[in-house]
Parts: structure tokens; sequence; C-alpha cells
């Protein structure tokens, strides 16, 4: 796509994520130089709005318009094109519409269905903000972890540092998606007796113009695409975070769900079809390796606390061979075709 220059040059690097006890002291690591080393080098760390306004620049200026601020409120398909109804009024025709709306889809929900009929929920909580480096990282994250409770702090540029919750819950909690009060809420009473830096976040917390907080769900659904309507990325197979790489494998679905409208030469049933044949199946089966890795994420026990730490610590080292380890981390099974020899 041409954008791995921009993506290299803010690139987010650390070093190390140093596992930390209840009381600050450094216990294990995650070897991050290791782990870039193991793959090649071919491995980047971005924030998602450098991500976005990246992939925004490199569209050629005219040649697609953005509507910012606003939301589709119905979907109409007749026999040549889908209207759009748009929530601030008026309305679009258009040959496709393609939802990349996110975990909670409102394309999904008009096309598709309500959302509880594809969430599945993975017994996770995740909560982050960005905000000042009060703790003075410089090339090293933190994270700290007692049973059912994570919470991780790494620095980002220009001095700032972005802090993760992560909470494991054995039932579903209720409260309004659309209430931050109440989700600050749920956040300070999970986490404050288990960070000792917690009185200095908490603050920080209610300041941060970018609080985040919400379920960890996958979405499982047997089609993609009805109609003239497809889903991408999130809005219809979301692996979740706990799968590792979801934003890489969110932009090689759309790719080839591109190629394959070009391929088509107008006929998107072709497209929608091959775009499902190529994609799902390998999308199902990291759904499901984020699911084992689910069981293990955030431990219940100090006991599996302590193996997942001391495994992450001695990852790179004899006790694991490196053969073993690429096979873990890279994604053989998807054979991506070059579709740009085919033009
Ligand atoms: C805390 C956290 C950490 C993560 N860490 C990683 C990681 O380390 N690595 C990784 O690869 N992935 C990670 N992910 C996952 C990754 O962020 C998502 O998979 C990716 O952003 C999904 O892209 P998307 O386009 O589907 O959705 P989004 O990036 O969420 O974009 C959806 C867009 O749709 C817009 N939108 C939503 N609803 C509407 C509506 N009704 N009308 C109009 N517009 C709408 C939103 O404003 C947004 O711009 C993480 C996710 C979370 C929550």
């Amino acid at each position: 796509m041409w954008i791995l220059e921009e993506i290299v040059e803010r690139d987010i690097v650390v070093d190390e994520l140093s596992f930390v006890s209840e009381t600050g002291s450094r216990y294990g690591w995650l070897n991050l130089i290791a782990l870039r080393e193991t793959l090649n080098w071919r491995f980047h760390s971005i924030h998602r709005s450098d991500l976005a306004s990246i992939i925004h620049d490199a569209i050629t200026p005219n040649s697609v318009r953005y509507i910012f601020g606003n939301s589709i409120q119905e979907i109409l398909e007749d026999e040549d094109g889908v209207s759009v109804v748009y929530r601030e009024g008026g309305s679009e025709k258009f040959d496709l519409v393609i939802g990349a709306d996110w975990l909670h889809s409102r394309v999904r929900r008009l096309i598709f269905w309500e959302e509880e009929q594809f969430e599945h929920f993975m017994w996770y909580y995740v909560s982050s903000y960005t905000t000042d480096n009060i703790l003075y990282l410089a090339d090293k994250g933190m994270s700290c972890t007692v049973p059912w409770r994570q919470t991780l702090i790494y620095p980002i540029p220009g001095d700032r540092m972005t802090v993760v919750y992560i909470l494991k819950s054995d039932k579903k909690l209720i409260y309004d998606r659309h209430n931050r009060e109440e989700q600050e809420k749920i956040v300070i009473d999970a986490f404050s007796d288990v960070w000792p830096y917690w009185h200095m976040l908490n603050e920080k917390l209610h300041e941060a113009d970018d609080f985040y907080f919400d379920t960890v769900s996958q979405i499982h659904m047997s089609n993609w695409t009805k109609w003239r309507v497809a889903l991408v990325w999130d809005a219809c197979a979301c692996p979740s975070l706990l799968s590792g790489q979801w934003s890489t494998l969110a932009m090689v679905g759309s790719y080839i769900l591109a190629w394959e409208l070009y391929r088509s030469d107008g006929d998107y049933t072709v497209a929608f079809s091959e775009y499902e044949k190529l994609f799902m199946s390998f999308i199902t089966l990291k759904q499901k390796n984020a699911q084992k890795l689910a069981r293990s994420f955030v431990p219940k026990s100090w006991f599996w606390i302590w193996l997942r730490d001391f495994i992450s610590s001695h990852l790179f080292s004899p006790l694991f061979p490196k053969k073993f380890l690429m096979e873990y981390l890279t994604d053989n099974q998807l054979k991506i075709t070059d579709y740009k020899k085919d033009r």
C-alpha cells in the first residue's frame, strides 16, 4: 500500500515489558527487541490514530470523499444500488456499502441482526487512555498482574504514556455503554488495590480525553456479506485484542476484498463470495487461537501468573527454539494472492 515508510517512522519502540510486583519491583520481562529480531524486524507498533492518519493521507486527494460527523440511519436496497439514509438528514445512492464500523457495527445491526446474535464475550473488559509520562518511563514498559487483573503502562512519543487495564470477569457487568462515569467507577473499583502508582493515575484517568472501556468480544458470523453490503474488520470478525495482530489482519481482509472487487469486473456477488471463501476459515482459526489464549491471558491464580511470566521471561532463550517461536508468531497458513501480478 506504499505506506510502510511512514509506519516505520512512527514506530513506537519499547525495548522491554517489565513485569513488576505490587510494590513496583521487577521480577520478569518480555524482551521486545528479541521479539522484533525473531520476526526479522517485520514488527511495528503504532498508534491506531497514527495508522488512520497515514492511510487517510495516502489516499489520492479527491479520489475518495470523506464525510465526518455523520452516521448511517437506514440502508435500503433496490435492483441497481443501495440507498443510504444519513442520521444528519438526506440520503445518497451507492453501488455497494462496506461496513467498517467496528465491534458495535451499526451496518451489521441494520442489515444482519442485533449484536447479541453474533457477540462472543471473552470474559474480559479492557480500558485504556494516554496521559503525560508521569512515571518517567524511558525505553521500558511495565506490567503488574494480580489474579483476575492486569495493568500495562508503556511510554509513547511526546513524553506521554499509554495505560491499559485488563479485567477478567466471570460475569457480564451491567453498565451504560454511553456513561463514562459508570465505566470509570468499574475500573477504579477493580484496580485500586493492584497498582503501586494508582493514586497518581486515578486523576489522570478522569482527565483523559481518550478514555476507552469495553468488553473484549469476538464477532461470530456465518456470512459477512448480504445483498450489496459487506462487512470488514472488527465489524464482521473481531478476533479481539487477544489475537495480538488484528490490525494487520484487518488490513489483509480489506485488501483481499478490494482486489476481488477489482478482479470481478463489476460482479460484486463473485467478489463477495471469493472474499468469504479466502478469508473466513483463516479468521475462524485466529478466533479459536484467541479463545485458547484467553484462558491464560490474565490468570486467575498466583501460580499461573508466575508460570506465564516465567515463560515470557525465557521466551527468547535456548529453552524455546527459534523455529518453534517463528511458527507460533507468524501466520504461514494464509497465502495471499499477489493480485498486482494479475493486473
Ligand atoms: C484496548 C485495545 C488494544 C488493542 N491492541 C491492539 C494491538 O496491539 N494490535 C492490534 O493489531 N490490534 C489491537 N487492537 C484491535 C484493533 O484496534 C482493532 O482490531 C482495529 O482498530 C479494528 O479496526 P476497525 O476499522 O474494524 O474498527 P475501528 O478502528 O474501531 O474503526 C471504526 C471506525 O468506525 C467509526 N464508527 C463506528 N460506529 C460508527 C457509526 N455508527 N457511524 C459512523 N462511524 C462509525 C469509528 O468512529 C471509527 O473511526 C486493540 C483493541 C483495543 C480495544
